[in-house]
C-alpha cells in the first residue's frame, strides 16, 4: 500500500435497515471507485459511531462465497463474518465493511483455479502464484475510503491482517486496538490458516 486513500472514491447511494440474527443493523450501499475500477461496497453499521469516547469496533472482511455462502471448511471466512457480526452487536456500535475482493482479489473463477492447484498438493500462496498472481492482490483503498465517509477517525479493529493495519493508518484511522477475529476452524481450514500465518504475516495464535 504505497498510494494515499485519496484516489479512492466513494459516493453513499442508499440505506436501510437490516434485521439479522446478531441483531438490528443499517445496511449502507455505495458506489466506489479508484482509477478505473468500478465497485460496488455495502457496509453494516451497528449502534450509534458518533461516541467519540468508546473507538468502534470494526472490521473490513473480505468477500469470500465459498466460505460465506455455501460454508465451505477450505477457510475459516463463514465463522470470521458471523463472529464479527456477533461481537459488534454485542458491543453496541460498529461497522463492517464488506469488501468484494473476492479470493485475496483474484476473483471466483480464479480461486476456484487455484482450489484446483491445491487438490493437487499446492498452497494457497503457491497456487495463487502458479496462476500469475500476486500471493495477495487485494488493495483496501475503497474500503478505508467507505469508513472515511462514514466519519471514522478511531477505531478498535477486528483482524489478524497487519496490510489493513496499515492500510487504516495510511489513511489517518487511529487503531487504538487490534482485536482478533479467530473463531474456531476445520482441519482442512487449520492448515490453511497456518500457510496465511507463515507466507502472509497474518497474525494468528490460536494454531
Ligand atoms: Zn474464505
Amino acid at each position: 500500500m504505497s498510494q494515499s486513500s485519496s484516489s479512492a472514491r466513494v459516493e453513499r447511494v442508499a440505506e436501510a435497515s437490516l434485521p439479522c440474527a446478531y441483531g438490528e443493523f443499517r445496511i449502507v450501499a455505495f458506489q466506489g471507485k479508484q482509477g478505473d475500477r468500478e465497485q460496488e461496497l455495502v457496509v453494516l453499521k451497528y449502534g450509534d459511531l458518533g461516541d467519540q469516547e468508546k473507538a468502534p469496533l470494526v472490521r473490513i472482511h473480505s468477500q469470500c462465497m465459498t466460505g460465506e455462502v455455501f460454508g465451505s471448511e477450505r477457510c475459516d471466512c463463514g465463522p470470521q463474518l458471523q463472529m464479527a457480526m456477533r461481537l459488534i452487536s454485542e458491543e453496541g456500535n460498529g461497522v463492517l465493511v464488506y469488501d468484494p475482493q473476492e479470493g485475496r482479489g483474484i476473483g471466483i473463477l480464479n480461486k476456484i483455479r487455484a482450489y484446483e492447484l491445491q487438490d493437487q498438493g499446492a498452497d494457497t500462496v503457491e497456487a495463487n502464484e502458479a496462476l500469475g498472481f500476486e500471493a495477495d492482490e487485494r488493495d483496501y483503498r475503497l474500503a478505508v475510503a467507505v469508513l472515511l465517509d462514514l466519519g471514522i477517525q478511531r477505531v478498535r479493529f477486528l483482524s489478524n491482517n497487519p496490510a489493513k493495519v496499515a492500510a487504516l493508518e495510511e489513511a489517518g484511522i487511529e487503531v487504538v486496538e487490534r482485536v482478533p477475529c479467530e473463531p474456531s476452524s476445520s482441519d482442512q481450514a487449520t492448515a490453511y490458516l497456518k500457510t496465511k500465518r507463515e507466507k502472509l504475516g497474518h497474525l494468528i495464535d490460536g494454531l
